[in-house]
């Protein structure tokens, strides 16, 4: 029996509609989550929405609506776009507004706090709204968060729970030291390991309900809500069912060894260090493996973000160029761990140099000598399967989706290239039983080339998949030139 595999996104932040980061990283864990189903692992994968907090309490305020409805009308939006990526439909979505999601969060702030890592003291800190986050002055760039400069820091006096971050610098660098591939890639690994180095401070887990009473009430102090980011990252365990679900919590969080988390680099501090040193407190094993998404940026490497306003909405290019061609850009034009780019022009391009023209084209010429000659897949080949743990594995170690996609459009190039050196519809004239043999060649190597599609573009694959094995042409061209 192969290892059960748990996978899981950040839970996007419902104060605004779902952008294309987002789109990015469900769409990277997707083909992940389908590798390993591919090679036979029982998958559990994650995603939901974060509904607690100052930003979405003001915006209900703002828009004068109930903040309940409020997440409830954007939480539905994030669940209505999983289809339209082409998402697994059996994907888990949890809402930390979720009953099941409260009872967690409550039983594991009295977990951490039996274990005597929260205390109550009294503070002055600076607050970026924007960020959900305390700003250190060393964070700060002119006294601003370099996050978003155009919002003024609000500075919070009150008296809080502190969760004790400092008692886990030891515990966590000794945990890196055991664990040399915990965060993908390198040199976010780095940074993480540098920054606990440099030392922890405590920090606030609670809230006075009295100015902030959108979050999970803190058990025993009536005063106090949860700070955000306390409650949301317990989403990873409570989408599992703990603390009341055993059966379920070993299975995909002991077995698997924990999750495979996807975060942007905004993320980093939270999941790899703060969610960890939170797990340790509560005798709870860790995460398996944060990778850590570079941003999409705007022209210039501006970068897009939701307070910025100059975000690109994914259902717009799904609506222009299908699905399958925005999970390719996101897949394999964006570098994996990197900044990269999203314009549409970039897209266009892309778009026809590599599914119009690429699979595009040579999946038409292809099926056009099949159909044309009667060639056909025998009962063997079409029972091919591509995907075996070994590959997997290779997903799973350097997670560098960007170069596997390539490795597909490496074998389409090769095998166009093989077209046009053999020229199999010119030997069909002079040699017609060799020439059927060179296109039958061919075709495996399509089918081939669509089993290793069936994760990236998987509407794509088995509709070529299906050409392939009822021996048709397609209707009409698998992407149209734009
Ligand atoms: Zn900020």
């Amino acid at each position: 029996m192969l290892k059960p595999f748990y996978i899981t996104t950040t839970l996007p932040y419902v104060n605004a509609d779902p952008h294309i980061g987002f789109a990015m990283e469900i769409i990277r864990a997707d083909t992940i989550a389908r590798v390993k189903k591919l090679a036979g692992h029982e998958v559990f994968f994650n995603t939901g929405t974060d509904e607690h907090g100052l930003k979405v309490y003001r915006k209900a305020k703002e828009q004068n609506i109930d903040t309940q409805t409020y997440v409830d009308g954007l939480s539905k939006k994030y669940k209505e776009l999983l289809p339209q990526l082409g998402i697994l439909p059996e994907i888990a979505f949890i809402r930390t507004t979720d009953p099941r999601h409260k009872r967690a969060a409550t039983e594991f702030w009295n977990r951490v706090n039996a274990n005597g890592f929260i205390y109550k003291k009294a503070y002055s800190i600076k607050y970026c709204v924007g960020c959900e986050l305390e700003k250190t002055e060393s964070e700060l760039h002119e006294g601003r968060c370099p996050l978003h400069p155009a919002q003024d820091l609000e500075t919070i006096e009150e008296e809080n729970h502190f969760f004790k971050w400092s008692q886990f610098q030891e515990k966590l660098l000794t945990f890196y030291e055991a664990n040399p591939t915990f965060v993908i890639p390198d040199f976010r690994f780095n940074e993480i390991k540098a920054f606990v180095a440099r030392g922890l401070e405590d920090f606030s887990i609670s809230r006075l309900a009295s100015k902030m009473p959108w979050g999970v009430p803190v058990p025993g102090d009536a005063t106090q809500v949860m700070y955000v980011w306390f409650d949301a990252l317990v989403d990873y365990i409570s989408t599992l069912g703990w603390p009341d679900d055993d059966a379920s919590f070993t299975k995909w969080w002991i077995e698997t060894g924990g999750a495979v988390q996807y975060c942007g680099k905004d993320n980093l501090r939270q999941q790899a260090a703060m969610w960890q040193a939170m797990l340790m407190a509560a005798d709870l094993p860790p995460s398996k493996t944060i990778v850590i998404n570079g941003f999409i940026t705007g022209d210039g490497g501006l970068k897009m973000s939701k307070s910025l306003g100059n975000t690109v909405d994914p259902l717009d290019i799904v609506r222009d160029y299908g699905t399958d061609a925005l999970r390719y850009y996101v897949l394999r034009e964006l570098t994996a761990f990197e900044d990269s780019p999203f314009t549409s022009e970039k897209f266009k391009d892309a778009y026809n140099a590599h599914l119009a023209n690429g699979i595009g084209n040579l999946t038409s010429r292809i099926l056009k000598m099949v159909t044309t000659y009667g060639i056909t897949l025998s009962e063997a080949e079409k029972k091919m399967r591509y995907y075996t743990e070994e590959i997997a594995d290779q997903f799973t170690h350097s997670f560098d989706l960007s170069k596997k996609t390539g490795e597909v459009w490496q074998k389409i190039a090769m095998l166009d290239e093989h077209i046009q050196r053999t020229e199999p519809f010119k030997k069909i004239k002079t040699e017609p039983e060799d020439a059927k043999k060179d296109v039958h060649e061919i075709l495996v190597h399509l089918y081939e080339i669509a089993l290793m599609l069936e994760p990236f573009l998987p509407e794509t694959a088995v509709t070529i998949q299906t050409l392939i094995k009822e021996n048709k042409m397609p209707e009409q061209p698998l992407f149209m030139r734009k």
